[in-house]
């Protein structure tokens, strides 16, 4: 990513390399010490957020309920598609789940199982305690099964287990390389026709550095090309409508590890002979 970005603070850097250099020490010999500083600032941070949706929404909590129609508006556009119409046994992972807000709210109303990662643990408690009502003992009920007290950087999903991996505000917390390793090693977690759902802030441009909670604001044309050394296509993305005009614009990528067929090769085509406009 050859854009350059800023800090919380209003710095700028020439390039996400050099930001990275400094942050985590890519490419220096104490690199192993600054990324784990990196890391402990980050959970410190959550650590001290109260376990509540404004806790996890950063004040924000009166967005979750337009947040969670935009994400099923897009998710109603994914299952068809990719798991047919007839109900199937359908099991999804909430990544960075937080208190499972996500999960509780959308998930487990078309999941069967959902399994919940999350590496603070008090976040993961109150999920804990938030879903406990929610499961019920009939067969094929809706439950969260599984609770992973791990960051993503350290996880590695139980092959072949799932239909969606649900990303949601929680990859920026991630330095590109473990991005990169995060995703390559999720991949065999997918069933077949499988897919991730990335929901994040996008960056106008480049990258925006939090100095607060370590993490980092990817532009749109960052995560294309992380997504795309992952070896992930997207298959989809919608623009989340409805939320306040002060905060950043969130975007959902549908990922697939398979080149989708029909419908982007046609758009391939039709614009291979058109001017192309240049976005800064
Ligand atoms: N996805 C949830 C929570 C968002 S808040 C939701 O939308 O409601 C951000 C979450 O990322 C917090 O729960 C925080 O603890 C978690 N997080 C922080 N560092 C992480 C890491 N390295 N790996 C995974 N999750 C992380």
């Amino acid at each position: 990513m050859d854009a350059g970005g800023l800090d919380s603070d209003g710095r700028g850097f020439s390039s996400s390399r050099e930001m990275w250099r400094e942050e985590i020490g890519i490419g220096e010999a104490e690199g192993g010490s600054k990324r784990h500083e990196w890391y402990r600032k980050g959970i410190a941070y959550w650590q001290a957020v109260e376990a509540s949706v404004d806790g996890v929404l950063g004040g924000y909590g009166h967005v979750n309920e337009v947040d969670v129609k935009g994400s099923e508006a897009f998710l109603n556009t994914l299952l068809p598609n990719r798991f047919g119409t007839e109900r199937r046994h359908l099991v999804a992972l909430d990544c960075g789940s937080g208190i499972g807000r996500v999960t509780k709210n959308l998930l487990l109303r078309y999941f069967n199982e959902v399994d919940l990662v999350e590496p603070v643990s008090h976040f993961l408690e109150a999920a804990r305690e938030n879903l406990a009502l929610d499961g019920d003992s009939e067969k094929d009920a809706h439950k969260a099964v599984n609770f992973y007290c791990v960051p993503l950087q350290e996880f590695t999903p139980e092959a072949g287990r799932y239909d969606v991996i649900w990303i949601q505000w929680c990859v920026g917390q991630l330095p590109d390389d473990d991005f990169i390793s995060f995703f390559k090693r999720a991949k065999a977690g997918l069933k077949p026709n499988g897919l991730f759902v990335v929901k994040e802030n996008i960056a106008r441009k480049g990258f925006v550095l939090d100095k607060e909670d370590h993490s980092i604001t990817r532009s749109d044309l960052y995560f294309k090309e992380l997504f795309n050394q992952c070896g992930l296509y997207i298959y989809s993305t919608k623009d989340q409508k409805g939320f306040p005009e002060e905060i950043f614009p969130v975007k959902m990528y549908a990922l697939v590890t398979e080149k989708p067929k029909v419908a982007s090769n046609r758009r391939a085509k039709t614009q291979r002979h058109k001017p192309a406009v240049i976005k800064s």
